[in-house]
C-alpha cells in the first residue's frame, strides 16, 4: 500500500490490545456496557477474544509518521 500523503511504501503490521479496538467520535464515551462492547456510534476496528485479546492490520508510513487501517464491516460487534 502506497501513503496517501507522500506516496511512499508503507510498512505493514498490526496493532494489538488486551480490550476491544474501536473509534469513537469525540465526545463519546468508547464502552458500552462493559469493557468488551462498544458504544452505539463506535466503529470496531478489532474484536476481542479473551484468549489472544484483539488486533488490527495496520499501514504505517515512516516519512508522515501517519497509520491508516482498514475498517471491515464485519467486525460489527454486539454485546
Ligand atoms: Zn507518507
Amino acid at each position: 500500500m502506497k501513503c496517501p500523503y507522500c506516496n511512499h511504501v508503507m510498512k505493514r503490521g498490526h496493532i494489538q490490545s488486551g480490550n476491544l479496538l474501536s473509534w469513537t467520535p469525540e465526545g463519546e464515551s468508547s464502552t458500552g456496557v462493559s469493557r468488551w462492547s462498544k458504544s452505539p456510534n463506535s466503529i470496531v476496528l478489532a474484536n476481542c477474544s479473551l484468549l489472544s485479546g484483539s488486533a488490527v492490520d495496520a499501514f504505517y508510513c515512516p516519512n508522515c509518521k501517519k497509520i491508516i487501517i482498514n475498517v471491515d464491516n464485519q467486525n460489527e460487534f454486539t454485546l
